[in-house]
């Protein structure tokens, strides 16, 4: 409905601002339509094909989003760029605002959706979507504002120059999603702060072992992963180590729920010094 709303504000007014906005519409729909095939992929459990689960599906469709949003971004400075050198005047301003404006309206209500759903799912497809939603909002408003005052002053240049600003925007919020998603397929660790946490719950869960090293996280989409050693004393049962291991793995589930652990059992003679170790 909003691409629709912006489409019949450019076909009212001829206007360049206009149109690169409705061409940020066509970007959210096939972004809206990505992010939906990602949210459903990624929910489906780990099959024989993909043991590992299907949370990168996010990424991929958050990569895929922001090479859409610097393609739309190319297109429209070209656009702005041909209306500059051969300007025309504006077809019925008002009557284009007035439909720029409410369609505006309703973007920003389903970007606040956007951002609260994300944060409870800790999606970055969806926060890739409602942010670039958001730069959306914010550019529509400045477009309406802008095409208000070229209709006001009828200056050919101010339309191509503001749909170029938009341009612009539109380029930095793609280079900002491309950059997330590709640091999610370069298996980044988890953050600090996290990583802190599931140390001292290491420790803490840990009592009667010897020590934790080499210990590695990754994250891909809501979900994350962990592995490491765990020295224990050579003379305990592969049933007691078998039992601290699976209270470990319950302390560490409680700090982040999507976090899947596989723990490699060691004697003594094994143990690393004190500094490359999480001492228990
Ligand atoms: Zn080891
Ligand atoms: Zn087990």
């Amino acid at each position: 409905m909003v691409l629709a709303l912006k489409a019949a504000a450019f076909a009212l007014t001829g206007s360049v601002a206009l149109l690169s906005d409705a061409a940020e519409s066509v970007v959210n729909v096939g972004t809206a339509l990505a992010t939906w095939w990602a949210l459903r992929v990624a929910a489906r459990p780990p099959d024989d094909r993909h043991p590992w689960g299907h949370h990168k599906a996010e990424v991929v469709a958050a990569v895929g989003v922001g090479v859409l949003i610097v393609l739309s971004a190319l297109l429209i400075l070209r656009e702005a760029w041909e209306a500059a050198r051969a300007p025309l005047p504006l077809v019925a301003p008002w009557d284009g605002i007035a439909v720029n404006a409410a369609a505006g309206a309703v973007n920003g209500l389903w970007c606040l959706v956007l951002f609260r759903a994300a944060r409870a799912a800790r999606s970055p497809a969806l926060r890739a979507d409602a942010r670039h939603l958001l730069a959306d909002v914010a550019s529509s408003a400045g477009v309406t504002a802008g095409v208000a005052l070229a209709a006001v002053l009828g200056r050919g240049w101010i339309d191509p120059a503001l749909a170029a600003l938009v341009a612009l925007n539109i380029l930095w919020s793609g280079w900002r999603v491309l950059a997330e998603s590709l640091a999610g397929l370069m298996d980044e660790a988890v953050p600090e702060d996290l990583r802190a946490r599931l140390e001292a719950a290491i420790a803490e869960a840990g009592a009667g072992a010897v020590q934790a090293h080499d210990l590695r996280t990754r994250h891909a989409g809501a979900a994350a992963f962990m592995e490491f050693h765990l020295v224990v004393p050579g003379d305990w049962t592969v049933a007691r180590a078998h039992a601290l291991c699976d209270r470990i793995e319950a302390a560490l589930r409680a700090e982040a729920p999507e976090l899947r652990v596989t723990i490699h059992v060691e004697p003594e003679h094994k143990a690393k010094a004190p500094e490359d170790a999480i001492v228990i």
